[in-house]
């Protein structure tokens, strides 16, 4: 392949990479974001592959490769469970953040093409602070990983003088930093090159310890804003214009939606990265096995008297969270919906920005079951009319539905916005036990006297439900 070709084809492939962006920004347009990705990535592959600047010897190396990762892509993609799909993720930017370290470490002691005055300080930086955006990129996101799937606990490691011992690691990364630009030969570079490598992992490590349970879904969009600026950090390590340009588009989309998700959660951005936000004490919740005391009595219900609350309602806003997706009940759902919609019942689904364990992960199980993307809500859209609802159905949510957020404001979730259930004539929340969400604190909306519970396995629950439903 020309050159020119190869630039066109990577102009092509920025083109369907904007426009897929451009897509995913919407339920309705989002399959056809993803399809001009994959197009894009496809030709963004091809034209690299067999563009000027790989050779006829590394194609075979190449395709292997392909092969090897891909299988291994695809197995984890078919293996995956739709609940373990945020761990994925978290993984997929770690890899993306040692891809970087790697390539840095190559491009070093690579003699093939030597550089000499600014350009090549300006080469070795470039790979110093590749290596470090990547470094810090794969040792966060393993921890990420970690504490998503609940190896690691939620609460945030707070280590004495953190801020400090953050202070002193940028300082002696900025020496080394000094020490690796003037070194004279590739082994005295390899010295300061090692020691920021190994600040870097430490840091990134100390950094997403740090980070409350409450706080991680910053932490999971930070993270991919890093991804994307280690990819960039590759780029120009590697003179790669596309990967510059897709890895800023990534960055800059991931900040931008920590920014997002720092609104929906009230919180500040530069408190939560520097961590031990959310801290707070609030109220222990009961454990599962029950063992703890409840802070009051709970009306249980069975499945047959929240049939019967539902036939009997004029409106009905569904709220769902990560059960529903660990019950995979929401194709259950959607036949409830329809069900009551024939009935004439005004059925919502009101979508709390950090519902599930990764942004967007309510709206995309609801277009998997095919909800109608015009009865699906913001939170911001639908908080107002609780008040007017007859039934607020909570479908294995519980952090984006606790008034503790507004109430108490020792809570590691307060001043957090979420959607005000209890206002509703009546809220039957479906768990299987008292214990608390993500953020490990009890949730006093259990104890309203307007509220029911519905214990049981969401799906089983809802099956149940929709037989009397049909009866
Ligand atoms: P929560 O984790 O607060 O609550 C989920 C509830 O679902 C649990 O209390 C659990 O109770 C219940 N549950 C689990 N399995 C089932 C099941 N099979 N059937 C019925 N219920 C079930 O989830 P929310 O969606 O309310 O809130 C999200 C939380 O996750 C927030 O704290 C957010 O900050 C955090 N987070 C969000 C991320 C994002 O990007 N969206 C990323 C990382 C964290 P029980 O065990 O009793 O059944």
């Amino acid at each position: 392949m020309s050159g020119n070709l190869a630039t066109v084809s990577y102009i092509g492939a920025i083109i369907l990479f904007i426009l897929s962006l451009g897509g995913l920004s919407n339920p309705e347009t989002s399959r056809r974001g993803n399809l001009y990705g994959m197009i894009g990535m496809t030709i963004a592959v091809l034209a690299t592959v067999f563009g000027p600047r790989v050779t006829a010897a590394g194609i075979p190396w190449i395709i292997g490769s392909m092969v090897v990762g891909g299988a291994i892509g695809l197995y984890a993609a078919k293996v995956v469970k739709m609940t373990q799909m945020p761990e994925l993720v978290a993984l997929m930017h770690s890899l993306v953040g040692l891809a970087a370290c790697l390539v840095g470490f190559a491009s070093y002691i690579d003699t093939s093409a030597p550089l000499a005055g600014a350009e090549k300080t300006i080469h070795e930086l470039e790979i110093y602070i590749g290596i470090l955006i990547g470094a810090v990129t794969f040792s966060g996101s393993l921890i990420a990983f970690g504490k998503l799937n609940g190896k690691i606990g939620g609460s945030p490691l707070l280590l004495p003088a953190r801020h400090w011992l953050n202070l002193i690691g940028l300082l002696v990364v900025i020496w080394f930093g000094r020490e690796f630009i003037s070194a004279n030969s590739i082994s005295d570079g390899m010295t300061p090159l090692f020691v920021m490598t190994v600040i870097a992992l430490l840091f990134g490590i100390h950094m997403v310890m740090a980070i409350g349970g409450a706080d991680m879904p910053v932490v999971v969009s930070m993270l991919n804003s890093y991804s994307g600026w280690a990819a960039a950090a590759t780029g120009f390590m590697l003179s790669n214009d596309l990967l510059i340009v897709v890895g800023a588009l990534v960055g800059s989309s991931g900040a931008i939606l920590s920014y997002i998700m720092c609104q929906a959660m009230n919180r500040n951005f530069i408190s939560v990265i520097a961590g031990g936000f959310g801290t707070g004490g609030g109220t222990p919740a009961p454990k599962a096995d029950g063992t703890a005391e409840p802070a009051g009595e709970v009306n249980p219900v069975l499945a047959l008297e929240t049939a019967e609350l539902l036939k009997d309602a004029k409106s009905v806003i569904i709220v769902p969270g990560y059960g529903m997706a660990v019950a995979q009940a929401q194709h259950t759902v959607f036949e409830i919906t329809k069900l009551l919609r024939e009935k004439g019942v005004n059925v919502r689904f009101g979508i709390h920005p950090v519902a599930g364990r990764m942004p967007g992960h309510m709206n995309v199980l609801l277009a998997e079951a095919k909800v109608p993307y015009d009865i699906v809500f913001e939170m911001d859209e639908l908080n107002e009319d609780f008040p007017d609802t007859d039934v607020a159905m909570v479908i294995g949510a519980n952090d984006i539905v606790n008034p503790a957020a507004q109430d108490d404001p020792a809570s590691p979730i307060a001043g957090m916005p979420v959607l005000e259930v209890w206002k509703a004539k009546t809220s039957i929340v479906m768990k299987r036990s008292m214990a608390s969400g993500y953020a490990g604190v009890d949730n006093p909306l259990f104890y309203k006297e307007n509220n029911r519970m519905l214990f049981g396995d969401a799906k089983k629950m809802l099956d149940e439900v929709l037989v009397v439903l049909k009866t």
